[in-house]
């Protein structure tokens, strides 16, 4: 399917050519040499290997990147960016992906971008993950009753052994709310890593103040 027939929603079509541009913009000088591809603990599960997708990119072939399962197989290690000779920042990139495939809706990214959001619904709620509230809300959202009940055992067990205990949700918006809508705000004026700068010198600030 061509980037066109990928974006479904008109409006989001300058963002999204756009974020692609900004991601593309963030690998430019790869210079191929495979260090990422040969870092990376998920290599086995993606179909495209890091190294390719840069290039893919760069060679503007975004509905093949965008067809392709690499990018949400990336677990943030921070491996390939560390690893990476020319120090260029391929998490990120791998995470501004993940933002466009979710943005896109692409049907391959539905249930990673689910669990995504469950896990930032959690830490905008409560500031850390609650993993069986987080876990009950995202197998809710799959609605596949199937594929929830392939995990019951898993959960019984791990209740059993006490690696998760049951806690009721609370309502309402979350203590974090008030720090995630300032950050969304920063980010509809600022670049990523200027906001980066300013969000965490006031999280400095109100650390020192008390
Ligand atoms: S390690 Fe860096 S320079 Fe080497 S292929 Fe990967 S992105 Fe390109
Ligand atoms: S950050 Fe992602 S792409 Fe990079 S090495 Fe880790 S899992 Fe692989």
């Amino acid at each position: 399917m061509s980037l066109e027939g990928l974006i479904k929603k008109q409006e989001d079509k300058q963002g999204i050519q756009e974020q692609l541009a900004q991601v593309k913009n963030m690998v430019k000088t790869c210079i191929q040499c495979g260090t990422c591809s040969a870092s990376c603990p998920n290599i086995e599960f993606m179909d495209i290997t890091p190294r390719k997708m840069w290039r893919m990119l760069l060679m503007d072939r975004f509905e093949e990147l965008l067809n392709s399962k690499s990018f949400y197989y990336c677990s943030t290690c921070y491996f390939c960016t560390l690893r990476c000779p020319r120090g260029l920042e391929l998490t990120n990139a791998m995470s501004a992906l993940k933002q466009i495939g979710s943005r896109l809706k692409l049907k391959h990214f539905r249930s990673s971008a689910l669990f995504y959001e469950s896990f930032m619904n959690n830490v905008r709620q409560y500031g850390r993950v609650r993993e069986m509230e987080m876990m009950t809300r995202y197998l809710l959202a799959l609605k596949s009753p199937g594929q929830s009940l392939s995990y019951a055992p898993l959960g019984v067990k791990l209740l059993v052994k006490g690696k998760i205990r049951p806690e009721l949700p609370s309502m309402g918006a979350g203590k974090l709310a008030a720090l995630f809508d300032k950050v969304l705000d920063y980010e509809s004026d600022h670049e990523s890593d200027q906001v980066s700068n300013q969000v965490s010198e006031q999280i400095l600030v109100q650390a020192q103040e008390g």
